[in-house]
């Protein structure tokens, strides 16, 4: 097919960064506020915004795109799967969605009886997730302070910033939130009418924040004793991101120690939309004939996207290269005279600056080519393609490097 004929079902003629940008803000919602610029291409790790200029992508899409942009193997499958077969009802099957199931339950190394729910996002596996903790006849859910777990009506009643539940509430009741990462709070809360314990090991939206050691394992001991659910929230960290295909496999995250519940999403389809809610052992039976649906959710484009996601993965060895390029990161970022310190694993970090300065300092990577994400006043979140190499992100590196202290205090 010629440009000229797909002209005509695409966006139109190419047009700059800041006449997008006006129609943008009168034809979408205004709730994200003003773009950061408009993306037109991407390749690897890097994308062009319409104006032709080239960033390096330390985002990834908010620890999305894992296999970076336009990647080839993934091309290739979504392709050739829509021009195979590219939606049925959930009333049929489709080979793809069961490989997908299956591939999901073996890298979890889930037991016998564990099953899998596919959506099409992560607040939607979290729609799941709730509603499994309702099955257990209990209505108890003990989050944590600082919890993202998204914005539809259920996962938001999990979300703990106030400015974005106020004006939706009444929300479905029974949460709580304790104190995060303490110990002494979730023994305290504990008692047989809490149907879940909700967790992330790294709350990626609170800034990069890890649970303390021996949190994981503790939630698991109390759950188990009162008869609860443990829920774990791996839509951000899972699929790669920690350097482990979840983060509970990661030795000094969750050491092995499985849910019963856990959330997949962003890294699934490296960019294809797609969730999972996975039900571990007994768990994979809380939900029954008609009481859960979706109509894309398992979809056959979808589930391909997820099958060449953990294939290329695997094939490509990029848990061991996240492992090492955070690592390496990690320790180059502390040693920066502006940070104080850099939290989380693998390729989610956040660096914390001496000062609150992360959206200035973001600004200025972005004027270098340089995409990060100020996720609080004072860190920078890098959550980038898993396929990235030291070579590409030294440059970032160097420009922090460049910075002082007191050029910190001076862009606050
Ligand atoms: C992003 C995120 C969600 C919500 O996912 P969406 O696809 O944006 O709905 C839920 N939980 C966590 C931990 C996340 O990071």
């Amino acid at each position: 097919m010629s440009a000229g004929e797909l002209g005509a079902v695409t966006a139109g003629p190419p047009a700059t960064s800041e006449q997008w940008t006006r129609r943008y803000g009168d034809a979408l919602m205004n709730t994200f506020g003003t773009p950061r610029g408009v993306l037109v291409r991407g390749e690897g790790p890097y994308v062009w915004d319409a104006d032709g200029r080239r960033y390096l992508d330390l985002l990834g899409g908010i620890a999305v795109t894992v296999l970076g942009h336009a990647h080839p193997t993934l091309t290739a499958a979504v392709s050739a799967q829509l021009g195979t077969l590219g939606h049925v009802s959930n009333f049929f099957a489709t080979p793809n969605q069961v490989a997908l199931a299956e591939r999901l339950l073996a890298l979890a190394r889930a037991p016998q009886g564990s099953r899998v729910f596919f959506t099409n996002s992560g607040t939607e596996a979290v729609e799941g997730l709730v509603k499994m903790t309702r099955m257990t006849g209990r209505t108890r859910i003990l989050a944590q302070e600082g919890a993202f777990h998204g914005r539809t009506m259920g996962a938001l009643a999990l979300t703990h910033k106030r400015a974005y539940r106020e004006p939706f509430e009444p929300l479905p009741p029974g949460v709580e939130f304790l104190p995060f990462g303490d110990a002494a709070a979730l023994e305290a809360a504990m008692d047989d009418d809490v149907a879940a314990i909700v967790l992330e090991l790294v709350q990626g939206e609170a800034g990069v924040r890890p649970l303390p050691p021996g949190f994981w394992a503790l939630a698991r001991r109390l759950a188990d004793r009162h008869g609860a659910l443990l829920a774990l929230d791996e839509v951000q960290t899972g699929i790669g991101r920690t350097g482990e295909w979840f983060a509970f496999q990661h030795p000094d995250l969750g050491a092995g120690v499985q849910p019963d519940v856990m959330t997949l999403a962003k890294g699934l389809g490296a960019g294809f939309p797609i969730g999972a809610v996975i039900g571990f052992g007994a768990a994979g039976s809380l939900l029954g004939p008609g009481q859960h649906g979706t109509t894309f959710g398992g979809n056959p484009v979808a589930a391909a996207a997820g099958l060449a996601t953990l294939g290329v993965i695997e094939r490509d060895g990029l848990l061991a290269q996240a492992r090492d390029l955070g690592t390496r990161l990690t320790r180059a970022l502390a040693q920066l005279p502006v940070v104080s310190d850099v939290r989380g694993r693998g390729l989610l970090l956040g660096a914390q600056l001496r000062a609150p300065a992360a959206a200035r300092v973001a600004d200025l990577a972005m004027e270098a080519g340089y995409i990060v994400n100020p996720v609080t006043a004072d860190t920078l979140r890098l959550a980038p393609p898993l396929i990235l190499t030291w070579d590409q992100v030294a440059g970032f590196v160097d420009l922090l490097a460049g910075l002082t202290p007191a050029d910190l205090e001076e862009a606050r």
